[in-house]
């Protein structure tokens, strides 16, 4: 805070004092129920009780109901002021996102959660999504909002929810399963650790708009939004030139010109990867990998896209073992054998050709052979 007089700051919105800087959310303590605080580190254990409530119980025998909602991701006011007056009724105010936008509210008092499901019921809000199942699927800002997105990241969810809802309210699945949609290379989705991730990829170079360009774009701050170093300046036309063969799709040189727009209505599309996780039981974190190059942007339903992920996920339930995830499924019985079951096309795109890619490739001569 420094000298600055009071007069600068704002009391009765934000509590100057326990404020470090003049930046940043408020300490997440704050907004923890008391019974959380009060337990806080010294759980002993929790109990998934239906597919949308657990309770998680101290070991002062404390007890506090979770019971989830999925969200539409994309959340009006009208929606989070739907929220929180639910939260308020029921559970002294307090309420969460999880990092996959699942809305969870925290009940203390357990005679208060049966009455808040049924509410919830009757306002048509989808329960479940805990346990061995599909939550929330997250997404990035798609269509609506990024000028990068090659694909719609809400709408195309929206698809694959309404397809495998059942997932989320009732249905088992081996293990949880984690889906997750970037609408571009950028990825301000979760998709390089989730069990099944879409990518929204462009596959065509920017176009450029040379009248424009000298108008709207600095030439050192575009040549170097170019990872790959792909743009050199056209000095003849004031302009710049991209290499083509240098040229990775991924849009970071629109973010800083807007005269090089990268999206195209034919040629964008989605790419789907798989096998990612962020848990360490069992097996380690690990990377999604590529499984399928490209599939087309066919809005509003994208049958082509929910498609493919059903035949992953009915290959995953007919083949997995109790409690392994997908990429722990796939790691045991070969990826050789995930796309014959899958029946998805192997083809060379599917090859990684990243420089440091060799560490992971299979470089003896072992091949795992697993009967049908
Ligand atoms: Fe924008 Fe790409 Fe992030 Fe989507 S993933 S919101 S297109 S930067
Ligand atoms: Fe470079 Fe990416 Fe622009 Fe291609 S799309 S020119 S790789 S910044």
């Amino acid at each position: 805070m420094g000298d600055l007089p009071e007069k600068f700051f704002i009391p009765e919105v934000v509590d100057v004092k326990q404020r470090k800087t003049d930046i940043g959310p408020p300490h997440y303590s704050n907004f923890l129920p008391p019974v959380i605080k009060k337990n806080y580190g010294n759980w002993k254990t929790h109990e998934i009780l239906s597919p949308g409530l657990m309770v998680h119980i101290a070991n002062s025998g404390d007890k506090i109901w979770t019971v989830r909602i999925a969200s539409p991701r994309l959340l009006s006011t009208t929606t989070l002021r739907e929220f929180a007056d639910i939260a308020d009724k029921y559970c002294d105010g307090y309420f969460r996102f999880t990092t996959r936008n699942n809305v969870e509210f925290l009940v203390s008092d357990e005679n208060k959660v049966q009455p808040l499901i049924d509410e919830l019921k009757a306002k048509k809000f989808m329960i479940g999504g805990i346990g061995p199942r599909i939550s929330n699927v997250i997404h990035t800002q798609g269509w609506v909002h990024c000028h990068g997105a090659a694909t719609d990241a809400s709408g195309l969810v929206k698809c694959i929810m309404d397809e495998f809802a059942e997932y989320f309210t009732t249905k088992e699945l081996p293990n949880k399963v984690r889906i997750s949609l970037a609408c571009c290379t950028n990825m301000c989705g979760a998709v390089h650790c989730s069990d099944i991730g879409l990518v929204g990829i462009h596959r065509k170079i920017p176009r450029i708009d040379h009248d424009t360009f000298k108008n709207v774009c600095e030439l050192p701050s575009t040549i170097a939004a170019c990872p790959t170093a792909a743009i050199t300046p056209d000095p003849a036309k004031k302009s710049v030139k991209i290499n083509a063969d240098r040229c990775m799709y991924c849009g970071n040189c629109f973010s800083v010109c807007p005269a090089l727009p990268i999206a195209d209505p034919v040629y964008d599309g989605v790419a789907i990867v798989v096998g990612g996780k962020v848990g360490n039981l069992r097996t380690h974190p690990s990377f999604s990998k590529l499984v399928v190059p490209y599939l087309p942007n066919n809005p509003p339903r994208w049958p082509e896209v929910t498609k493919t992920i059903k035949k992953i996920l009915d290959a995953y339930i007919a083949g997995a073992k109790k409690h392994e995830r997908v990429g722990e499924w796939i790691e045991r019985i070969g990826w050789e054998k995930f796309f014959e079951v899958t029946g998805l096309p192997f083809t060379f795109q599917n090859i990684d050709d990243w420089t440091y890619a060799f560490k992971t490739f299979r470089t003896t001569a072992q091949i795992k052979w697993v009967k049908k």
